[in-house]
């Protein structure tokens, strides 16, 4: 199969992406590929919102970056931070433009403030946000005759110089695992865009869903494609643990936002003490203080108090959180949460020029699974959504001049081989993947989780090390499975995170090394 463009991955950057190129050039032709449903992915599990300047009369330009670049703890690309605040409006324009609704106020957007901001602007839909989004986007992409979208279809590898012999260090598309024809098919592609999220499930407490495991970062990794930052992972300080089910569930930011306070066993407002933003203090401060009470009490989580929000208003404006705390028996706004902190964003990945293009040509990154230089070591809430909208949008523009450029012909990308490997079979097949998927996320959390030591670091290396020399063992002498597929990506992940987090000797944003304690 050859595609002009092959999309990996359909959440908000993917989708927009493909909108973008689908709007303005109905001749190039598109291939969408999603592991799972179309809507699965981290975007459809959004509830806060995104960041943009709205209410020109208290807010400004000038303050969304400067709030931006002091989460990023002086990491971030100022450049990358201007110029995906000024675009904001325009990119939210077009969104509202598509038929994404958001909540109002008086015809106004109603403007939310998350950890962080120092203004209300963070434009929502109720806390499903990105669920409005997904569904929006997925609707208008399936309205393109230029879109071929191919669900249930995984990445197993990039074809680069390596498959081809030739010597253009350029990206020609990819071999998918296609799942209800059990085989493994190659897309040659003019442009290859990964889009694929991020990898949240390395860890044991995530507030993604189980197919965030860092394929594209695999692959991209395995493709030797520069990536930096793996090790700034950011734990959402808010998740709900469900004592009976052991899952979590995120609670939003904005509750903390509408009057949410935090305390622990003591009844304590802890948060006081230590940052006069309280709980609106970044994500990393608020994660990293709640997980320190959590070690000194006996109950292995915090309250998060929202009495001071009317029920109506959790109604209204948090129907998914109180519905989901009504099914396990709390009664909101008169109980309090349980929350624990989880891993939620990766804000490294492959590194991208201003236009999203990785340095390997050809290939684009685009949302999570990319390194922009706007987070830095710390994203500030609810600009991973407005980074995702940006950069669809420049990469959209760049990807549809790029093909007027002087490329290989169809026939080269016809004549790319096949897959060279086993075959791809159902995942009951190898029974130990998920064993060492889970020993994976446990090591990860112990060793390489909010807190790290130059000695945790070293044992994870080790241990990560061992798990890597089974799955490459697995991976040998079976058929590829989904999961082994997955678990490749993940052991991958955490090695080159877990090697980068040991050259990091200063403390930056989310990382936080205890040997180096300021
Ligand atoms: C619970 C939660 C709440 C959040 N709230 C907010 C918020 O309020 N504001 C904000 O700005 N950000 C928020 N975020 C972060 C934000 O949602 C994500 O960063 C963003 O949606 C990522 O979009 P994406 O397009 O990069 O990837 P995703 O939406 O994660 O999509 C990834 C896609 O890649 C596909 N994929 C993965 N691996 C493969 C493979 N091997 N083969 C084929 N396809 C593959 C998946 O099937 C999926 O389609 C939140 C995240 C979570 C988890």
């Amino acid at each position: 199969m050859t595609t002009d463009i092959l999309v990996i991955g359909t959440g908000i950057s993917g989708l927009t992406f493909a909108i973008k190129v689908a709007e303005e050039s109905p001749e190039i032709s598109l291939t969408l590929i999603s592991k799972g449903d179309i809507n699965e992915g981290n975007t459809r599990y959004a509830q806060g919102g995104i960041a943009v300047v709205r209410n020109l009369k208290k807010d400004s330009t000038e303050k969304h970056i400067k709030d931006t670049m002091i989460a990023g703890d002086g990491t971030c690309n100022s450049k990358v931070v201007k110029f995906v605040v000024e675009e904001a409006n325009k990119r939210l324009d077009e969104l509202i433009k598509w038929g994404t609704a958001f909540d109002k106020k008086e015809e106004q957007l109603d403007l939310g403030i998350e950890g962080g901001h120092s203004e209300k602007r963070i434009v929502h839909y109720k806390d499903q946000t990105g669920k409005q989004i997904q569904e929006v986007l997925t609707a208008k992409v399936k309205s393109f005759s230029n879109i071929t979208i191919l669900e249930n279809h995984t990445l197993v590898d990039l074809i680069t110089d390596h498959h081809s012999r030739s010597k253009m260090n350029r990206c020609y598309g990819a071999y998918i695992i296609s799942q209800e024809e059990e085989e493994i098919i190659k897309i040659g592609a003019k442009i290859t865009i990964l889009s694929t999220g991020g990898a949240g499930s390395l860890y044991a407490y995530t507030t993604n869903p189980t197919v965030a495991t860092g394929d594209g970062l695999g692959a991209a990794y395995r493709a030797k494609v520069q990536m930096d930052g793996l090790p700034f992972v950011q734990f959402h300080p808010t998740a709900l643990r469900d004592k009976i089910e052991q899952n979590v569930f995120l609670i939003t930011e904005a509750v903390r936002g509408e009057g949410g306070k935090l305390r622990n066993s003591l009844q304590e407002r802890f948060m006081l003490k230590i940052d006069s933003r309280g709980e609106l203090a970044p994500r990393d401060i608020v994660a990293r203080e709640i997980q320190k009470q959590i070690e000194k009490q006996k109950e292995n989580f915090v309250l998060l108090d929202g009495s001071e929000i009317s029920e109506k208003r959790w109604k209204s404006h948090f129907p998914t959180i109180y519905n989901t705390c009504k099914s396990i028996g709390i009664f909101l706004p008169k109980d309090p949460i349980p929350v624990v902190p989880a891993a939620h964003y990766f804000c490294g990945g492959i590194i991208v020029n201003h236009q999203s293009e990785s340095s390997l040509k050809g290939l684009y990154a685009i949302g999570e699974c990319s390194a922009t230089g706007l987070h830095g070591a710390n994203r500030l809430a609810s600009n991973s959504l407005l980074e995702a909208l940006v950069f669809s949008h420049r990469a959209a523009i760049d990807c549809i001049k790029s093909l007027n450029q002087n490329l290989p012909s169809k026939s080269f990308y016809d004549k790319l081989p096949e897959w060279n490997g086993y075959d791809y079979s159902k995942n009951t097949t190898i029974q130990n993947v998920q064993v060492l998927r889970e020993q994976l996320q446990q090591i990860m959390t112990k060793y390489v989780g909010i807190f790290k030591t130059d000695n945790g670091l070293e044992r994870a290396e080790k241990k990560i090390n061992n798990i890597y020399l089974k799955v490459q063992k697995l991976y040998h002498e079976n058929k590829l499975t989904n999961g082994l597929c997955e678990l490749r990506n993940m052991v991958s992940i955490a090695y080159l995170l877990t090697k980068q987090a040991q050259e990091i000797k200063v403390n930056k944003g989310v990382f936080y090394n205890q040997n180096y304690a300021r």
